[in-house]
């Protein structure tokens, strides 16, 4: 290793590792300082645990349903034991996946804390790394806000929910962003009970309002109970005083009402990119800003699609309906119950809606299985002006979710 780079980073997350491999593979000598693990929150903290966690309670919750299909199944339990050992190895397998790229594409790592000390040096284990250009992707952490402050036992972050060993009788959620409502999803799942205390008039509150309404109702459905327009006043030993005056007595509390950029004294000519620039908090966002930066494509940030997992899947890109206030506008809707293949999965909830202007497509909201992939077909035809006109030309397979696109269209 030497002390003379084209390009040092700092952070390896989504960012940091997809900046590092693409400035490799222009030829350029590249440094990225990773004080943790490399992959970030989003692989060992975010996306990805998370994922694999609501996967195995979605399997248990088919299971316990399996009868309708005519299977039967008796005494199905689940070992969340088990369930953590599988996240961790889906974590560490990926992991390794980016080392050894990142070691294929002779970037060098070094695992350690760093410091940008002006434009073109890094402090990393008291050396001084000299490098032509810097990029800062340091990434986010949980917002802590007063009265609410993370204690590692009853007040939880995203991060302290990964390392339960065994899974409480009844949860409070603070928040209904994504990551309230992924986790809302897992443990009603596994059977705890479940409640979310939301501010905004309704759930989900970035989302389209007919989305928002839509998982209040599957929430209902499924028994978890909610708070909208309500706060948590004060919690003292474990009692939760809602705003409302409702009192609460769950085991854990998981606060999860968004993230704060890692704090940085940014610095001329240094590139900020992914979480800790502050602008949308999301790993493909992360990833597309490491390639503008590095590779020179640019994208449209309006057209970033936001995906919640679980049943169904939530999807949206671009214009929702209350953001159309007062403009002309056409609506196509689609229920996803009108689809043959909705009910051979006995997956009927939920639906498609196009929003368009002189037929160019404005926005896309999708409460469907398979929401996320339906929703890319959108994003290709929004990025490259494909009217609603010319995407009716365009043949759907049968049974398909993308079917409800195409009926949508009409
Ligand atoms: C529970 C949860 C679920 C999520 N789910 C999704 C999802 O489904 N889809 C999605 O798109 N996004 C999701 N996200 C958001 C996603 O994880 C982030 O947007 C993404 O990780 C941002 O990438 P990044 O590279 O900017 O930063 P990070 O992933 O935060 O990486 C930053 C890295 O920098 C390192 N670092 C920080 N300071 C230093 C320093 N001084 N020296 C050396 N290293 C340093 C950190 O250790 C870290 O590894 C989720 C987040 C959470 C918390």
């Amino acid at each position: 290793m030497h002390n003379n780079y084209d390009l040092g980073i700092i952070g390896g997350g989504p960012a940091g590792y997809t900046a590092a491999l693409h400035a490799a593979k222009q030829g350029l000598n590249v440094i990225l300082f990773e004080k943790e693990f490399i992959g970030g929150v989003c692989l060992n903290k975010g996306c990805i645990p998370t994922k694999s966690i609501l996967r195995a309670s979605e399997i248990y919750k088919q299971t316990l349903d399996a009868s309708k299909f005519g299977i039967n199944t008796e005494n199905v339990q689940f070992d969340y034991t088990k369930v953590i050992e599988r996240k961790n190895n889906t974590i560490e397998k990926l992991r390794k996946g980016i080392e050894l790229a990142l070691k294929n594409a002779k970037v060098d790592v070094v695992y350690c804390e760093a410091q940008i000390i002006n434009k073109n040096e890094i402090k990393a284990n008291n050396e001084i790394y000299k490098c032509a250009k810097i990029i800062c992707a340091t990434g986010s952490s949980p917002k802590i806000v007063k009265g609410l402050e993370f204690d590692n036992e009853f007040l939880l972050s995203s991060d302290d929910i990964l390392n339960l060993e065994k899974l409480p009788q009844s949860v409070l959620i603070i928040g209904s962003g994504a990551i309230g409502i992924e986790w809302a999803r897992i443990f009603s799942n596994f059977g705890v009970e479940t409640t979310v205390v939301e501010l905004a008039q309704h759930l989900l509150p970035l989302a389209d309002i007919e989305v928002s309404k839509r998982i209040e109702r599957i929430f209902k459905t499924n028994k978890i109970k909610f708070y909208t327009q309500t706060t948590v006043e004060k919690i003292e030993n474990k009692i939760v005083t809602l705003s409302n005056g409702d009192i609460l007595n769950p085991e854990i509390v998981l606060v999860a009402i968004g993230r704060t950029p890692i704090h940085v004294e940014k610095i001329d000519s240094v590139n900020y990119i992914g979480d800790v620039a502050g602008e949308i908090q999301l790993a493909h966002y992360a990833i597309k800003q490491a390639i503008e930066n590095v590779d020179g494509i640019k994208f449209d940030k309006n057209l970033t699609p936001s995906v919640v997992y679980g049943t169904p899947e939530i999807a949206w890109v671009g214009k929702r309906e209350q953001d159309l206030d007062g403009e002309d506008y056409e609506k196509s809707f689609v229920l996803v119950s009108s689809l043959g293949k909705a009910w051979c999965d006995g997956e009927t909830d939920g639906f498609i809606k196009i929003l368009s202007q002189n037929g160019k497509i404005i926005g896309a909201h999708i409460v469907s299985a398979e929401a996320s992939a339906l929703l890319q077909q959108l994003v290709i035809a929004m990025q490259n002006n494909i009217t609603v006109d010319k995407l009716k030309e365009t043949c759907f397979p049968h049974p398909t979710y993308s079917e409800g696109v195409f009926e949508a269209l009409f």
